[in-house]
């Protein structure tokens, strides 16, 4: 398989080899690694990606879960070309900022207010900040295998560290300021509010753990909600993947579930670098100057130089134009099922006991890393516990993303990936017969 993809991706290889030279491993994001290298993109369209040799791929990988509508769809396209010319940065508001502030709080049910951030990291370290100012607690209670961003309360318990020690670099003593607690134990959650007075917010990825990985039910959310309102703690959904996705209110409007604070990016910004917090009004105060000066009250800080951008904004606004319907939302989520069922099914008459799984527009690989019999009809990710489901043999994955390669279709490392409503039945078809061909390559080595 390697030999195979190092003969049709030789400008990707003489990239990768300047590039590790300069960069660490050669890359830029942790999730962008893959061996001997990854494909140097050139240019992206609709579902598809080519790279620097001219080899087009079906594209899961989806800008990180940014690219609901594909890669530059001709509105959103339009709305960044006019906004470049009107410059790209004032330092100074604009009213495409407050254009797409209303969007997002027109869409999304927690919404009240809404503050501008310049990815979903910040996102996340912004909510978590302001839960803090609002309660006057310190700790921040998250679950293990999901991811909330990198900064340094968000890093133990997603790909280590999950007995919540401090990952390297990061204080000790923020590491023990997070209960990190198992996905789905509404009884350790329970307990850990009832006796710890000093949790300033309960974080979730509301479809589990990297979009729905490690799934969870959506009555744990709602168990969530009910402890965290009984206990005055804010509660916060990282929408940062399926805000605007599953649904165009996110998964708070697919389960009917409205948290105090979410967090937002990728879609929110059209395919452009952006995030945002959005949620109660009487949270985001204190970001306000003139509420907290008539309070007496020190302000919340937040600056951040690209915040807002009027780019990303316009972006943004033409992204979420789209989505307010919710047409590409069931679109992407249709294509992901009828996807998931044909792997299935081709998994099923090549006899591989792996099994595909997912919810909305998301579809992972589970390689079955035991080896143990399992019936991919009956397959049920509910029944396995999150160490289970994170536990995945790295070297397979690595091989199938390369046959995949090799086949013209890039996914992500889950592995797994995100349908857009930019596929269609020609991608999907060209999909499992490379899947089909990337089993029988695995099986020849
Ligand atoms: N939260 C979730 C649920 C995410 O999936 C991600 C990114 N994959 C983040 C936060 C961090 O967002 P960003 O990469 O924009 O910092």
């Amino acid at each position: 398989i390697e030999a195979a993809y190092r003969e049709r991706t030789p400008g990707s290889a003489k990239l990768a080899a300047e590039a590790v030279r300069l960069l660490p491993s050669g890359i830029a994001h942790d999730a962008r690694w893959l061996r001997p290298y990854g494909i140097y993109a050139a240019r992206a369209a609709g579902c598809r990606k080519w790279d620097v040799d001219g080899n087009v791929y079906v594209d899961f990988f989806g800008g990180h879960g940014a690219l609901l509508l594909g890669h530059n769809r001709p509105e959103v396209l339009k709305a960044c070309q006019e906004a470049l010319l009107e410059g790209t940065h004032y330092g100074s508001s604009h009213a495409r900022e407050v254009r797409w502030a209303q969007l997002v709080q027109q869409i999304v049910p927690s919404a009240e207010q809404v503050r501008f951030t310049s990815s979903g990291t910040e996102a996340t370290l912004l909510a978590l900040r302001l839960a803090r100012a609002f309660t006057g607690r310190r700790k921040v209670l998250r679950f293990r295998s999901q991811f909330h961003g990198w900064h340094d309360h968000m890093t133990s318990g997603y790909a280590n560290h999950f007995d919540g020690t401090a990952t390297r670099g990061v204080l000790p003593a923020i590491a023990e300021s997070v209960i990190l607690c198992d996905p789905g134990d509404g009884e350790a959650v329970r307990a850990a509010l009832e006796s710890d007075k000093d949790i300033a917010a309960v974080f979730v990825e509301p479809t589990g753990g990297s979009f729905g990985m490690v799934p969870i039910e959506p009555s744990f959310l709602a168990l969530l909600r009910e402890l965290t309102a009984k206990h005055g703690v804010p509660l916060v959904f990282d929408e940062v993947i399926t805000g605007f996705r599953v649904a165009p209110g996110g998964a708070q409007e697919a389960y009917g579930i409205t948290p105090d604070i979410t967090t937002l990016a990728k879609i929110v910004a059209g395919g452009m670098p952006g995030g945002a917090v959005a949620g109660r009004a009487d949270i985001l105060e204190s970001l306000d100057f003139a509420a907290m000066a008539a309070k007496g009250e020190e302000k919340v800080q937040h600056p951040g130089t690209f915040n807002a951008n009027p780019v990303s904004a316009a972006a943004g606004i033409a992204a979420l134009k789209i989505i307010a319907s919710g047409e590409p939302n069931r679109r992407a989520n249709a294509l992901a099922r009828d996807l998931r069922d044909r792997l299935n099914a081709i998994l099923a008459e090549q006899q591989v006991p792996w099994a595909v799984y997912g919810t909305f527009s998301g579809f992972h690989i589970f390689t079955n890393p035991d080896g143990r019999t399992i019936d991919p009809e009956r397959f049920d990710p509910m029944a396995l516990s999150w160490q289970e489901m994170k536990k995945r043999d790295g070297a397979l994955s690595h091989r199938l993303r390369l046959a995949l390669l090799v086949n013209g279709v890039d996914i992500s490392g889950w592995p797994g990936g995100m349908t857009s409503a930019a596929h269609d039945e020609e991608s999907l078809s060209h999909t499992c017969e490379a899947f089909r061909e990337a089993l029988r390559l695995l099986r020849r080595e």
